[in-house]
């Protein structure tokens, strides 16, 4: 058989995004656009700057700061060796199987959050010797290894904002939450719900997660696996269960707010005093702990309409120690992080998504000469900021007003030998179908006038 023979019989493979991933595509794309300019801009009228962070970083990095222990960093990671002659494992490693071979040292791992980045640059750029606090955000993809749902993907758009240095100030941490919460409502975004609690600090969390720890050991059996595995690992998650039957039991548990100390009771009531004064509405949630383990003092959770389950669009909370955990100076810090995908479904769900990606003029053009005037007019239109569709061969007028409308254009302009003779080009609206003439100039200011309305 000869070589040709075979390939013909070997059907090519058919490659498709790997689970968990997707693509974007316009028009969805623009909406994209549009939530992240909303986010430059806002971001930037509270003295926010950006920050861009690599997409992978030392394993250890992720390991110490959000904690061994967490299903982030134990079971969620992308991990990999950093060097040559381990590339070749790259994929879905484990921490588990792959530390055996390697010291931890040598791994790199895909960021599941940004946070521990930024705070490594804070560090590594010396930027305590800025005016502090700095007031950094980030957006852009995050992996993380979870089972992929509705809104729960395994690269995921995040875009958050950390406050580093300066002082705990109550009102450091009410104009975080402020501001994300103007974001949300300057792009529209329905039936957010803004969660607050405090999970206390060194000095009170760890008597209270054992007086927790003992109270859950009394009702262990009536608890599920998830929960019974958590007693011992971080019995803070059991608060965060879903799961029906164990919600009455839940109910009678210690709670932190109780058990806070004067420090940190004095903080949250500040706090709350201080999103008060600014007119933002929370509600007190108890048992809302984060799943990572740098957080300390304030946290917060914001969810949002059309999400199902995975209704969180928003994570925060004070990180005091991390930076001081990762080799830098003592520093306070706070920050949140906006999942991208959830806040965009709830966006589309809610009608609030809509965005035209529709061609304001569709030029249908005629003929040699016309294709010249029709290739300037393109470009005039373009520089005044119109979307222009110019077709790259001849048409006939009838097949090109089809394929403007196929298009959604406004506008279609019709140039044909006539028109470039006469110095007049007929502006067809595609709506009503009505035509008029107008010189070239004449043209640009009616269409710049209807644009203004
Ligand atoms: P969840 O409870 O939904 O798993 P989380 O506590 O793991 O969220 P954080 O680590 O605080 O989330 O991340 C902040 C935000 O990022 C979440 O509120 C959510 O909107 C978004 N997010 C987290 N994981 C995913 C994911 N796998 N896919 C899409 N968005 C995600
Ligand atoms: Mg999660």
């Amino acid at each position: 058989m000869s070589e040709g023979a075979v390939k013909k019989e070997e059907k090519p493979r058919k490659f498709q995004a790997i689970r968990g991933t997707r693509d974007l595509l316009p028009p969805e794309t623009a909406l994209w656009n549009r939530v992240e300019q909303t986010a430059h801009e806002v971001f930037a009228t509270f003295g926010f700057g950006e920050i861009r962070v690599p997409i992978f970083e030392s394993t250890d990095l992720f390991a110490r700061s959000i904690g061994a222990e967490t299903d982030v960093v134990s079971k969620e990671m992308y991990t990999f060796g950093g060097f040559a002659e381990f590339s070749a494992k790259v994929g879905e490693g484990r921490m588990e199987g792959m530390l055996s071979e390697m010291s931890p040292e040598e791994m790199i791992s895909l960021r599941p959050e940004a946070t521990a980045s930024v705070c490594r640059a804070y560090i590594e750029h010396n930027m305590q010797q800025l005016p502090q606090p700095v007031k950094l955000y980030y957006m852009g993809p995050m992996f993380r290894r979870e089972r992929p749902q509705k809104g729960r993907y395994r690269q995921f758009y995040q875009i958050g904002a950390e406050v580093l240095g300066g002082s705990d100030a109550p009102a450091i941490d009410a104009e975080v939450i402020e501001m994300v919460m103007t974001f949300f409502d300057r792009l529209g975004l329905q039936g957010v719900q803004l969660d607050i609690n405090s999970i206390g600090d060194r000095n009170c969390r760890p008597q209270y997660v054992e007086l927790l720890r003992a109270a859950l050991l009394k009702v262990k059996d009536k608890l599920g696996p998830d929960s019974q595995r958590r007693i011992e690992t971080n019995p803070l998650r059991v608060l965060d269960s879903k799961l029906e039957s164990e919600q009455a039991i839940i109910a009678t548990l210690p709670r932190i707010a109780d058990h806070l100390c004067e420090d940190c009771a004095t903080h949250y009531a500040a706090v709350k005093h201080q999103l008060e004064i600014r007119g933002v509405i929370y509600r007190e949630n108890w048992r809302l702990v984060r799943g990572l383990d740098y957080y300390m003092r304030t946290t917060f959770e914001i969810t949002a309409k059309g999400l199902g389950s995975q209704n969180a669009v928003c994570g925060g909370g004070r990180y005091d120690g991390l930076v001081e955990l990762l080799g830098g100076p003592p520093t306070k810090g706070i920050g949140f992080a906006i999942g991208e995908d959830r806040l965009i479904l709830s966006l589309q769900e809610s009608g609030k998504g809509a965005i035209s990606a529709d061609r304001d003029v569709y030029i249908a053009w005629m003929g040699e000469r016309a294709h010249a005037t029709a290739i300037r007019a393109a470009k005039d239109l373009r520089k005044a900021g119109f979307s222009v569709e110019l077709p790259p061969v001849e048409q006939k007028f009838g097949k090109a007003l089809g394929q403007a409308d196929k298009l959604g254009a406004k506008y279609a302009l019709i140039l044909g030998d006539n028109e470039v003779s006469e110095g007049l080009w007929t502006l067809k609206t595609l709506a009503d179908g009505s035509q008029v003439k107008y010189t070239e100039p004449d043209l640009l200011e009616y269409l710049r006038k209807q644009r203004a309305l």
